[in-house]
């Protein structure tokens, strides 16, 4: 099995930017965070907050987190459709890709 961990790294980075850039972006749609009960209740519902998210942006860490868990339980880097092996290239420049180059959507 391929070693991942570069790709894990550059994941884990951009989702910590995403994220990052999520929650800035919650601010400015929300009044302070214990401004009362009911956005508290709100708070605890990770998921549920990013819906207020750019859907972009809310994507693409959705797809990031999909990535790590694959990394995580040794399924990243096999095509979805076929199960072949994608090619290393492809993840480098698509660490979030789930289709080898053929079944490529
Ligand atoms: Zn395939």
């Amino acid at each position: 099995m391929p070693d991942f961990a570069e790709l894990e790294q550059a994941l884990k980075t951009r989702l910590a930017d995403l994220t990052a850039r999520a929650e800035g972006l919650e601010d400015d749609l929300r009044q302070p965070l214990d401004a009362d009960w009911e956005e508290q209740a709100v708070d605890l519902a990770d998921d549920e907050a990013l819906a207020g998210v750019d859907e972009v942006l809310r994507q693409e860490i959705v797809q990031i987190r999909a990535a790590l868990g694959r990394i995580a339980n040794g399924t990243y880097g096999t095509c979805a459709v076929c199960g072949e092996d994608i090619d290393l290239g492809r993840l480098k420049a698509r660490p979030i890709a789930t289709r080898c180059i053929a079944h490529a959507a």
